[in-house]
């Protein structure tokens, strides 16, 4: 049997019966044969009860106001916990912790990155130990660890921190000989000075990743709430399909420019070591699922999927001296450099340099810097989609088929975007993003 690293989503915990499904799911990929040397058992990441982040972030903007207010947070606990016949004990040092927390960021009547990340810890903590234990009581040994006390270790850039690579050689030595399935609080982690960190919203699928690779386990598994990738979200385009085999370029376009089911950062630790990553579903637990592999060669299909950004801001920056001058683009890239602000699309003509930033923050400061170099215009309510696959670099055809489908939609585009690459984005009116999605789904999968 292979031996696996299994990821739980945050609605894959989300109540007692989802957690008992988790339990049978993890019992399914434990060897009996290998009890005795336990050395092929799973290693589980779970996410914070779904939503939980989102209201432990609430709670710490309440304390800010003065109002110290975890009723929800511990009642969602409790309740789960009460449904499997489980103590509160289990989680009641978190609970304990955390209203300590919130009283000191009421006391101090400010919030900063670190101590968000700190913040949003709590979830994680309490969701691996209430998976440990119902895994204990349905008679499968399991252990609740921290990320950070089996040997993950962030630089200190709280809120978005990358791991550092001392991180792997601790995984491998602590974990080596586990005795028991691990249950480790995915999406955070501790920096050198010992302060917690998070690695981003949506991170536990890079904890599994990072995991699966320091172990050299045979699979990466991430258990989530859909058939795997789909070629669209399916809460936009319901008639969208499981996609049977991606690979690890293509999966990670897509999660980079959008497709929220894996973490962008998740591919690249299984891709250099080349450990095949399957995306399941934990409400259907028997389907395939999408199968993440290097080899390109074994996979079929032109397109792959489409995915969407909403609130994408447009930077139109138009100099006239651009023509014929050197080192414009440099001083360009130079602004969004300066305030750490990544870029997802550029296209440039002769006059005009179009940029959509990763984030909204200091867009201002960008324009004022811009505008001592050019004629800066910032649009926003603006969206992406994108289009993902292979076939965009080799089969003709492709994009006349997308700008059809878009023009029979009425859908007018405001910037197109391709490298030689295997992605093509086109940004539009945010109003026109959903008819415009659903044509090009159509075009191509229905
Ligand atoms: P988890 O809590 O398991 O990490 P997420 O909510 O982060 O789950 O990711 C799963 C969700 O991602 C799905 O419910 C789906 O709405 C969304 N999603 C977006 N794009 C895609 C896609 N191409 N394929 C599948 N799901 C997608
Ligand atoms: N709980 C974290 C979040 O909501 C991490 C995760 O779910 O992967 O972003
Ligand atoms: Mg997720």
């Amino acid at each position: 049997m292979p031996i696996v690293v299994m990821k739980f989503g945050g609605t894959s915990v989300g109540n007692a019966n989802r957690i008992r499904t988790v339990a049978d799911i993890v019992k399914t990929r434990i060897d009996p044969k290998k009890e005795a040397s336990k050395s092929g058992l799973p290693v589980v990441v779970v996410s914070a009860v779904t939503g939980m982040t989102d209201l432990l972030i609430k709670a710490g903007q309440e304390a800010l106001k003065k109002n110290l207010i975890m009723d929800q947070i511990t009642d969602i606990h409790l309740k789960i916990l009460e449904d499997l016949n489980l103590t509160e004990k289990v989680i009641e040092k978190d609970l304990e912790n955390l209203g300590k927390h919130l009283k000191k960021i009421a006391d101090k009547g400010d919030l900063d990155r670190q101590e968000l990340d700190e913040l949003m810890s709590f979830g994680e903590r309490m969701s691996s130990k209430i998976v440990a234990a119902h895994l204990n009581s349905v008679g499968i040994d399991a252990k609740a660890e921290s990320s950070y006390d089996v040997g993950f270790v962030t630089n200190s850039n709280y809120g978005e921190a990358e791991i550092l690579d001392q991180t792997y050689d601790n995984l491998a030595h602590s974990l080596k000989k586990r005795k028991e399935v691990v249950v480790i609080t995915g999406f955070i982690a501790k920096d050198l000075h010992g302060k917690i960190t998070s690695l981003g919203r949506g991170g536990s699928d890079y904890t599994a990743a990072i995991l699966g690779a320091a172990l050299n386990v045979d699979e990466i598994e991430i258990w989530t709430d859909v058939d795997g990738i789909m070629t669209c979200d399916p809460r936009l385009v319901p008639n969208a399909k499981s996609i049977g085999v991606i690979s690890f370029a293509e999966a990670t376009e897509l999660a980079y420019f959008g497709a929220k089911v894996l973490h962008p950062k998740t591919i690249l630790p299984a891709m250099r070591k080349r450990i095949p990553v399957r995306v399941l579903n934990t409400h259907n637990p028997t389907h395939p699922g999408t199968l993440i592999i290097s080899d390109e060669e074994k996979i079929e299909g032109i397109i792959k999927a489409i995915a969407f950004k909403r609130n994408v801001t447009l930077i139109n920056i138009t100099s006239t001296r651009m023509l014929y001058t050197h080192g414009f683009l440099s001083k360009v890239f130079e602004v969004f450099d300066r305030y750490k602000v990544s870029v997802d699309l550029v296209a440039t003509s002769e006059v005009t340099v179009s940029i959509t930033p990763n984030t909204a923050h200091h867009i201002a400061e960008i324009k004022k810097d811009l505008s001592r170099v050019a004629h800066v215009d910032v649009e926003e309510g603006r969206a992406m989609i994108s289009v993902v696959g292979k076939g965009l670099q080799d089969t003709p055809g492709i994009s006349s088929r997308i700008y059809k489908a878009l023009g029979n939609a009425h859908v007018n585009v405001e910037v197109i975007s391709q490298s030689y690459g295997i992605n093509q984005s086109v940004i539009v009116d945010g109003k026109d993003l959903e008819r415009g999605v659903k044509a090009i789904h159509a075009e191509f999968f229905e």
